[in-house]
């Protein structure tokens, strides 16, 4: 997407200002947004779309993937600061999707483009092979993989539920998966 195409589209925003209404701030925010879902930055895959989130929807996280290591920080900070310390996160969604880039290119070939773009910095090109970039393989096997991370995750509370779920860019339905 290229600059002037930002600049047009937030143009765009003057006729979304005029019908908003203020959001809740942040401290007024009800407790019961105790729910997060990480879903991947596809703009097919917008759980505010296929779940029919509204302003006062749960917190979404999305990365490439929608995969949990990449969620974690932002997890863990909520869990933390969610209605100010009133309430903390009590269920975590993991959507993966059909269709996804991830499933069409793996590891080895995000690895390769990147080292070509460093490949003048040793030290660089040994931190590409570093990295865990999250290729999907089978979808099931990585929302369970991904679901048992968030349940690891020390930093989280204890009691923190975690559910699985697939998303069909083809029928629009999600499917509870684990
Ligand atoms: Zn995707």
């Amino acid at each position: 997407m290229s600059a002037d195409l930002v600049r047009q589209i937030a143009m765009g925003n003057i006729d979304y200002a005029k019908n908003h209404d203020p959001s809740t701030s942040f401290k007024d925010s009800p407790d019961m947004k105790a729910v997060m879902v990480i879903s991947c930055m596809d703009p097919r895959a917008s759980p505010n779309a296929f779940w029919n989130f509204g302003e006062q929807g749960p917190a979404v996280i999305r990365n490439a993937g929608g995969r949990a290591s990449d969620a974690l920080r932002s997890i863990r900070t909520l869990s933390t600061i969610m209605s100010y310390g009133r309430n903390t996160v009590g269920t975590v969604v993991v959507v993966h999707h059909t269709d996804c880039g991830l499933l069409n290119f793996d590891d080895h070939y995000v690895k390769e483009k990147l080292t070509e773009r460093v490949k003048d910095s040793p030290e660089l090109v040994s931190e590409v092979a570093k990295m865990e970039i999250g290729g999907l393989g089978n979808l099931e096997a990585s929302i369970k993989e991904d679901v048992e991370l968030i349940k690891a995750d020390p930093f989280l509370p204890k009691d923190v539920e975690v559910l699985g779920f697939v998303y069909d860019t083809i029928t629009g339905r999600t499917t509870e998966v684990v």
